[in-house]
C-alpha cells in the first residue's frame, strides 16, 4: 500500500500516512514527545491541520465523513 509523507505542524516531525485515508481523518503524530492531532484536510498534496484534543473526541463520538 502506498504511503505519502506530511510534516507535523507542531513539531515538524515527518510522518508516512497510508494514502488510502480520507479526508477529515485524525492521526497522532508518531513523535511521543508531540503526539498532535492531525485531521488531513486535504490530499493530493496531502495536508494536515492540528486540532485540539476535545476537537478529537468529539470526532470519535460521532465521526464526520467528507467522502
Ligand atoms: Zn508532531
Amino acid at each position: 500500500m502506498a504511503v505519502e509523507f506530511v510534516t507535523c505542524p507542531n513539531c515538524k516531525q515527518r510522518l508516512a500516512l497510508h494514502s488510502s485515508m480520507v479526508v477529515g481523518t485524525i492521526v497522532v503524530c508518531a513523535n511521543p514527545h508531540c503526539e498532535a492531532r492531525l485531521r488531513i484536510i486535504k490530499r493530493r498534496p496531502l495536508r494536515v491541520e492540528q486540532v485540539a484534543v476535545e476537537e478529537t473526541l468529539n470526532a470519535n463520538s460521532s465521526p464526520e465523513s467528507y467522502g
